[in-house]
């Protein structure tokens, strides 16, 4: 059976040294307390660092037995590699750049090579472990080069990829100096998951821009197989706080722990007295400065507050090696300081601040008690403590107070969203939550609640894994009609065993790459040696079928024995015959069209008009590609309000977009030429959709292959024009 292999930088519990014995302890953050109860129910292996360097084999063989019974692998990392991995490339490149804190990325090769290195020590322990067509579900910024090796190295794997922070705009990833790396790292995935459309356009539109590859909505096509992009906002163990905030909230006040006691008393010790809760990794990223700076100007501004509002800000200590942290903890506390030390009394703290994390259920006390969360990170790819607060408000009293700027804001659109770099605006904020009516409380809460328990994270895992299983699925759909050495032997002896054969051949992206401009993809010699030899055997017509212009065509092939169909089957020189035009219409309509596209080119820089007898094209492969495509967009919505009465239609090809006489296509062509002609062998190949109308209309019996991975009515596919060459040739070998 199929196992899962959840790969992550930690593992979902750690290993402590404690008096020199081993001790399994879980791990704190999200994605291990999230995923855990996942992995528990799934009998999946989990593979990550344990925590702990272990100081002889015989301890790492200690370790792995502890782990085992928790269903982890672990994958050791000497010190000096952990230091250039993770406080290096991923917590001193990758985090603060995906965070939009470029000041505090520190560009060093030696963290690269540490990089490159432990992704490579991670891709060989799941290679060790993975059977055949093993689900891979890898975790983070801190393996994004993990799902190329595997690719490359067992093909037969499915692979998921899965980011939780967010994902920069084009304009912040271009500034790393390995971008294009990263990019083809994560690309070795089957389906790259995002908790937000913003994080997945971004990379959409960094892959476009920095690799150049063809994107269909929310597919990557690469040469031999296809990528899926997907959002799947990550949820939490809704039902663990739940429960959890129940059992506390209906405990006997004298039963309750002494940290439960205290905030209890705190509370009742003045009346009507207000607890704000905030908890987060003390990271510069989660705007803690930016938010006692507006609880201080709350201060100010509402002098009636005193001694009846106080924010709990737990932070919690994270990478505390690295010297932005260190200095962020000095400005956190000395803030603190100065704001408790200005506005507090004897009975009073405004500020009640704690540095060190805190169980589990003194976690959920805080939540309980809590009237308003104040989650203000200045970026953050979700935010589960918003999720938390939410789920453990069994009495649907509270309010939260949400950055726009974390990822759980687009899901959770009832808080009250602050900018918060906008100091005034959060001190407002904190006013409004104070002020909220009961009812108004409880109509937000509960309609978080109905959707975050919903999607919890059971929901977000298995719809993650369900989704990699349907990639799977619609890949083994296009491996099976892919053409393949057994099917290419086939191909050669139904090639043999014919005595009269057609060869439909459409050019551009079929029998010769894509070039900037049209012109430039002149046929080169290996090719017409290739053409010429097929159409020159007498059993054979060759049939050169293209939506190019007659002119060019002709004075590429016009001198050779083949036929040629030219602009999309407008104009037919059969075989030593001369140039025919299959359908004459007049061509007045093009003196509409053409301003406008002539506007479009002006509007785009890199694009050009081509104009054939009975078409007009708009080409943009050497524009933008966003930009492009957009523009595709609107010209098609403007040019069909205009020809909807004139018998014109367009057709959209790759990178193209043509404006025809209609009823003009490549299958009505074709199928002329066939009249009174008799073939035992009918083969047609071609990439775009303007080949679509020739699969379409050629009888059952012809052998039609598409090149490309886009969906088609062709029987066979190949991935691209080498491929098509090398078919051709080994119809040739023995001649
Ligand atoms: N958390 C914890 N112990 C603490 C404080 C917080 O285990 O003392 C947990 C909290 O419950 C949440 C996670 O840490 O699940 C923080 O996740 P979040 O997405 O808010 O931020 P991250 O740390 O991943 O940036």
């Amino acid at each position: 059976m199929k196992r899962l292999i959840i790969v992550s930088n930690r593992l979902p519990v750690k290993i402590e040294k404690n008096d020199e014995k081993l001790e399994v302890i879980p791990s704190a953050g999200g994605l291990a307390t999230g995923l855990k109860s996942y992995h528990k129910s799934n009998n999946s292996l989990w593979i990550g660092w344990p925590g702990l360097n272990a100081e002889s084999r015989k301890e790492e063989n200690q370790i792995t037995t502890l782990l085992q019974k928790e269903a982890c692998l672990p994958v050791f990392l000497n010190e000096n590699l952990i230091e250039n991995y993770y406080d290096g490339f991923s917590n001193t490149i990758l985090w603060p750049l995906f965070h939009y804190f470029i000041e505090y990325c520190k560009f060093k090769e030696d963290f690269w090579q540490a990089y490159k290195k432990v992704n490579e020590i991670f891709a060989e322990a799941i290679i060790a472990n993975a059977n055949e067509n093993d689900t891979v579900w890898v975790h983070d910024y801190q393996l994004m080069l993990v799902p190329e090796i595997l690719k490359r190295k067992r093909p037969d794997l499915s692979i998921g990829f899965f980011l939780h922070i967010p994902f920069p705009s084009y304009e912040i990833i271009r500034i790393l100096p390995w971008r294009e790396e990263i990019l083809n790292g994560v690309l070795g995935a089957d389906l790259i998951g995002f908790h937000t459309y913003d994080y997945a356009r971004h990379f959409i539109s960094s892959v476009k821009r920095l690799l150049g590859h063809d994107v269909d909505f929310n597919k990557i096509n690469l040469e031999n197989r296809q990528i899926y992009i997907d959002v799947f906002p990550m949820g939490i163990d809704y039902k663990k706080f739940e429960d959890k905030a129940l059992e506390i909230q209906t405990k006997p006040i004298q039963e309750r722990s002494k940290e439960h006691q205290d905030i209890d008393r705190f509370l009742l010790s003045v009346p009507n007295r207000k607890l704000i809760l905030s908890i987060d990794r003390l990271d510069y990223t989660k705007g803690i400065p930016a938010r006692l700076k507006a609880f201080r100007h709350f201060l100010r501004n509402h002098p009636e507050y005193k001694e009846r509002v106080s924010l709990i800000m737990l932070t919690v200590p994270s990478r505390v090696d690295v010297k932005q942290y260190q200095d962020l903890r000095s400005e956190v506390e000395k803030l603190v300081g100065s704001i408790n030390g200005y506005y507090g009394t004897i009975n009073w703290n405004p500020i009640i601040y704690f540095y060190r994390s805190m169980p589990f259920d003194n976690l959920i006390e805080l939540y309980s008690s809590a009237d308003i969360a104040l989650l203000t990170p200045l970026r953050d790819g979700m935010n589960l403590v918003a999720k938390e607060f939410i789920a453990s408000k069994i009495n649907h009293k509270g309010v939260l107070i949400l950055s726009e700027m974390a990822g759980a804001s687009k899901e959770l659109g009832e808080a009250i969203a602050v900018n918060p770099n906008n100091i005034g605006d959060v001190s407002n904020a904190i006013y409004k939550a104070l002020i909220m009516s009961d009812e108004d409380q409880k109509k937000s809460i509960t309609a978080m609640q109905d959707r975050i328990t919903r999607y919890d994270v059971y929901k977000w895992a298995s719809d993650f894994v369900e989704a990699l299983h349907k990639t799977e699925e619609k890949q083994a759909e296009y491996q099976a009609r892919k053409v393949s050495v057994s099917l290419k032997t086939k191909l050669k002896d139904a090639y043999e065993n014919a005595n009269q054969r057609v060869l439909f051949l459409d050019y551009d992206g079929t029998l010769q790459r894509f070039f900037d401009t049209p012109k430039a993809a002149v046929p080169d010699a290996e090719l017409i040696r290739l053409l010429n030899i097929l159409a020159n055997d007498t059993n054979n017509e060759l049939v050169l079928i293209s939506g190019r212009d007659q002119q060019t065509l002709n004075e590429w092939f016009g001198d050779k024995n083949y036929t040629i169909i030219a602009e999309h089957g407008a104009w037919i020189k059969e075989k030593h015959a001369n140039w025919r035009e299959r359908n004459p219409k007049k061509s007045n309509w093009k003196e509409n069209i053409r301003p406008i596209l002539e506007s479009y080119v002006d509007r785009t820089p890199g694009s050009l008009i081509e104009e054939k007898t009975h078409s007009l094209v708009w080409h943009y492969r050497k524009a933008d590609i966003e930009l492009g495509v957009l523009r595709a967009l609107e010209l098609r919505a403007n040019v069909s309000n205009l020809i909807s009465n004139q018998d014109l239609e367009i057709l959209e090809g790759n990178k193209v977009i043509e404006i025809k006489v209609s009823g003009i296509n490549k299958g009505s062509a074709a199928i002329e030429y066939l009249t009174d002609k008799t073939f035992d062998f009918l083969m047609a190949i071609g990439d775009d959709w303007t080949d679509e109308f020739l699969f379409k209309e050629l009888p059952k019996n012809a052998l039609t292959i598409k090149v490309g991975t886009d969906k088609s009515a062709a029987k066979y596919y190949v991935d691209s024009y080498k491929d098509v060459r090398t078919l051709l040739k080994s119809f040739i070998e023995n001649n």
